[in-house]
């Protein structure tokens, strides 16, 4: 059996009882898994999609404050959770619109990033897609939701230090080196 030897154990751990039928003895089965050893029930965790939406005016990206933990107050992109049911360029429409009432156009797939995102005592695994955006009509938006404030920042002077999660702080290190990707 093959254990995960990640820096905060199983990301399971925090999940002690079988969530069927409570049994104590709900064990690691594999790196992203753990079974019953009464009922056979198994749970995996499984990478969820996320999105996030580079939104450029001239030569400026517009940033999103988290209100939110995990990384209350740092920088983000705005996006998140791809809902059931739902493509991730419906579900990244909709979360600008919920946190900027901001209507946009997703124009193209630019690249994806794995991450990890501390959720409820749960190292939540994430698979992150990364799509350039464009503004559908006004260009002016009213911060809400897990947002606290939003700014157009020149994307040369962009402190990647001050982006929360790894992945958006990839995605935008990228996009600082590789400006042309957003021609397309
Ligand atoms: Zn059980």
């Amino acid at each position: 059996m093959k254990k995960y030897q990640g820096e905060t154990g199983h990301p399971l751990s925090v999940m002690q009882y079988c969530p069927k039928c409570g049994h104590a003895g709900f064990v690691v089965n594999d790196e992203r898994s753990k079974k019953c050893e009464k009922c056979g029930f198994t749970f995996y965790l499984n990478c969820a999609t996320a999105v996030a939406g580079v939104i450029m005016k001239g030569e400026s990206l517009l940033l999103t404050r988290r209100a939110e933990e995990p990384y209350k107050g740092m920088w983000d992109l705005p996006g998140g959770f791809v809902e059931f049911d739902e493509t991730p360029e419906e579900a990244l429409v909709r979360e600008v619109k919920e946190e900027l009432s901001l209507k946009i156009r997703v124009k193209h797939y630019l690249f994806s990033q794995p991450n990890v995102y501390a959720f409820s005592s749960v190292d939540v695994r994430t698979t992150d897609l990364f799509f350039r955006c464009e503004v559908e009509g006004s260009e002016s938006f009213v911060p809400s939701d897990d947002v606290s404030e939003a700014r157009f920042v020149p994307l040369r002077e962009i402190d990647v230090q001050k982006i929360g999660l790894s992945s958006i702080r990839k995605a935008v290190t990228f996009l600082q080196n590789h400006r042309e990707i957003l021609e397309k």
